[in-house]
């Protein structure tokens, strides 16, 4: 008997096949074991991915399995077709789509986790001639927070001598995190509810999908507090009935302790929440309860898409149009939504999308039937808020240049007095500065791609960094002549400031990168602003989602147009989602909800559809402009990233590898609609020591793309420089 095998590597060279001989006294092995055989002088652990009678390479070649390293199979035969297609689909490696599935943790029990972090402070005084491995590893840590080692090493292929060197030299922290876990006996028991129609009719349908082990795929559309999770809980209790399991994403779990505290409370032990922060060895136990058995339901981030269940009815993703579930840092950048319904195409399973705001390429796919598209159309209990947009030109021209609408304050004012909560929202300022008149609203656009234009000072330009295309800083606003226009800046420690100015007697609390930098403090300010602590909670997108706060009634948005105008394709569906969602913070108690957004651009579409709450009055619009421009669904896009410490080697390979891209599309003879835009500087053009140039490629045709990363995967290219890419990015920015 022989085995062939992918040796657990990272590495081009090991990308490949081996075959060994099965000694006779190795029995019972199968697909998906771990065993350790030896390659050149040295021995490897490996994984069996088929078992033959037959071998083509001559017996005396070929060498014997030395040892099985575990007594069960880590993947079955399903799992490792999943791993095939995701290579194939993304254009990955093996090994790579491989690790995906195999458990983190799988060698070691350990209770704590090693995480590294940079030392923000000696950033200026890192120095171009360090070895190129630790200054990839800054710059790598450069824009996290934190990340585990492990993670580190294997993500970017370097030695661990490299980071402890860098530890060395005091320019980064290796330090110990304790992880918490959810415990199950600290959440009461809730029982399931009387489902009202509409839920009745939607489980139904579902249900029965499961019961005859369709492959169905089924969008839920329902506005926030439409009584969707209650749904959700349904139909696992019925999948644990039939005696079938279960898998629920959502896009964040500490963002969403509420989601998780209500399947723990309907399934109690039965469900494994799959965290983020577990150490790698709680996340094996979790995997080998699974594994065995013992639970029904995995409810985790993207990664949970992996769990180890062996009969699958359903998987739900929750909020299925978060940025969250499409990998966007590392190989393989896969989209947690093709991988679960290739998962649910190969296991027979159902898959369940759910949205009050779905992403245009779902509700896309819901209107061509290729999902089914279900709807819940009233909120329980009680109505939506009332939604109000004030025109901040109009604020100004009437002599208030407070960062605060005359109609926002007066309602804090009067929350305040009545001694309810509010919660001021002001999307997170992105790194690039966007134009706008402080009179009419315009502000300037791309000509051919209609994204925002970015302002770099130091030349004086407005750039698109999607096609290059530049033009000088306007003084004057060309629609209204204005001489106001100039791009906005406000933080959220400002508007703090000028709350406690208005209002020296309110309870503020503040939610932002900056206040939760340390473990568990996002949990901490949640549950002081819902125990009462605050009157007022300023935050960034963290508080978007999943916040149930019976006693807040009022939302106000300080600024919708930052969302608005980020550069990228997505900017006015993310404005949409986000508006919609943070609305949907106010009146979830007995007390209806109260919103106020404020704007210079009120006759937005995105806007005024968040306004009346109209998502497919939103939908028509947007997808109009997808088509006109050529945006996703009417085309695929990848967006390569080229990147080194020299700019001319950058923009010098990036014009090269414009011709290769050129050559590639040409010779392919596939017809239809295909365009190279760029080489441009990326938006962060330069983090740290790396100068950053981009190319994006957009496409009718998918196997286009995927024969450029295929080129680009095979190239050989000077040490200095590294490309990336990222074939149907959630975002180019
Ligand atoms: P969504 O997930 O769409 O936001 P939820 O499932 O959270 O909606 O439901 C919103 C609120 O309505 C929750 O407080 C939930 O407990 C309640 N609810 C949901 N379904 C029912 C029902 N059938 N009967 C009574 N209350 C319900
Ligand atoms: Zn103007
Ligand atoms: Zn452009």
């Amino acid at each position: 008997m022989f085995a062939q095998i992918v040796l657990n590597e990272f590495s081009r060279n090991t990308e490949k096949v081996f075959t060994y001989k099965i000694p006779e006294n190795m029995k019972n092995l199968e697909i998906g074991m771990r065993v350790s055989v030896p390659i050149n002088k040295s021995i490897v652990e490996g994984y069996i991915i088929k078992i033959t009678n037959y071998s083509e390479i001559p017996d005396n070649k070929l060498k014997y399995i030395i040892n099985v390293l575990d007594d069960y199979s880590i993947f079955d035969e399903k799992m490792l077709k999943l791993a095939f297609w995701m290579k194939d689909y993304y254009n990955c490696f093996l090994s790579e789509s491989l690790q995906c599935i195999i458990p983190t943790g799988i060698k070691k029990g350990e209770k704590k986790v090693k995480k590294v972090k940079l030392k923000k402070e000696f950033l200026s005084k890192i120095k171009e001639d360090f070895p190129s491995r630790q200054l990839e590893i800054l710059n790598f840590l450069s824009n996290k927070d934190s990340i585990y080692l492990s993670d580190l090493i294997r993500n970017l292929n370097v030695s661990y001598s490299s980071v402890y060197s860098l530890y060395k030299k005091g320019f980064i922290d290796i330090f110990y995190e304790e992880v918490d876990r959810f415990n199950v006996g600290e959440y009461a028991r809730t029982k399931k509810l009387a489902p009202t129609k509409e839920q009745e009719y939607v489980i139904s349908k579902v249900k029965d999908s499961i019961e005859r082990g369709l492959f169905d795929k089924y969008l839920l559309f329902g506005v926030t507090g439409s009584g969707k999770t209650e749904v959700y809980l349904q139909l696992i209790e019925k999948c644990i009935d039939m005696g079938k399991d279960a898998i629920v994403l959502v896009p964040e779990i500490s963002l969403t302790p509420q989601t998780i505290e209500r399947f723990i409370s309907r399934f109690g032990n039965l469900v494994a929440v799959l965290h983020s922060g577990l150490s790698r060895g709680e996340r094996f136990d979790e995997w080998r309860r699974i594994k065995k058995g013992e639970v029904k339901v995995a409810v985790g981030v993207r990664n949970a898409i992996f769990a180890p269940f062996s009969n699958i009815g359903l998987i739900i993703i929750d909020e299925e149009h978060e940025n969250t579930y499409k990998q966007s840092d590392f190989r393989p950048k896969y989209n947690v939504k093709e991988v679960a319904e290739k998962r649910c195409e190969i296991e027979k399973a159902v898959l369940l999308l759910g949205s009050a705001t779905p992403q245009i390429e779902s509700f896309y796919r819901a209107l061509k039937n290729e999902y089914k598209l279900l709807r819940l159309k009233d909120r329980i209990g009680i109505e939506l808020p009332r939604v109000e947009v004030v025109n901040m030109s109009k604020e100004l021209a009437e002599g208030n240049n407070s960062i605060f609408s005359r109609r926002l304050y007066k309602e804090i004012k009067l929350n305040l007095i009545k001694g309810e909560q509010t919660i001021l929202f002001l999307n997170r300022r992105g790194y690039s500065s966007f134009v706008s008149c402080r009179d009419c609203g315009y502000v300037p656009k791309c000509p051919n791609c209609d994204i925002s234009l970015t302002y770099h000072a130091f030349e004086g330009k407005l750039k698109c960094h999607y096609c290059g295309y530049n033009t000088d800083m306007v003084s004057i606003c060309p629609k209204c002549k204005s001489k106001r226009i100039r791009y906005l800046g406000i933080g959220t420690e400002r508007i703090e400031k000028d709350i406690k100015k208005l209002f020296p007697k309110s309870k503020v609390l503040r939610m932002d990168v900056d206040t939760t930098k340390t473990k568990g403090s996002h949990e901490k300010i949640f549950y002081e602003f819902k125990k009462g602590n605050a009157d007022i909670l300023i935050g960034t997108q963290m508080i978007s989602k999943g916040f149930d706060i019976p006693n807040v009634t009022l939302v106000g948005v300080i600024l919708a147009d930052v969302t608005l105008n980020i550069p990228d394709f997505r900017s006015g569906e993310r404005t949409f989602q986000l508006l919609t969602q943070v609305a949907g913070r106010a009146g979830r108690g007995t007390k209806p909800g109260r919103v106020i957004i404020q704007t210079y651009e009120d006759d937005n579409y995105s806007i005024l559809a968040a306004k009346n709450q109209d998502y497919e009055k939103f939908y028509k619009e947007e997808i109009h402009y997808r088509e006109i421009f050529k945006y996703p669904p009417f085309t695929h896009l990848m967006n390569i990233v080229i990147y080194g410490d020299i700019k001319n080697d950058v923009i010098d390979n990036a014009a090269r590898l414009y011709n290769i891209i050129y050559k590639t599309i040409n010779k392919s003879n596939k017809k239809g609609y295909n365009k190279i835009l760029g080489p441009s500087s990326a938006p962060i053009e330069r983090i740290k020591n790396n100068y950053r140039w981009q190319i994006i490629v957009k496409s009718s045709d998918r196997g286009i793309l995927l024969d450029v990363a295929n080129v680009l995967n095979t190239l050989k290219i000077q040490k200095n420089i590294k490309i990336s890419f990222d074939l149907d990015p959630i975002s180019i920015i």
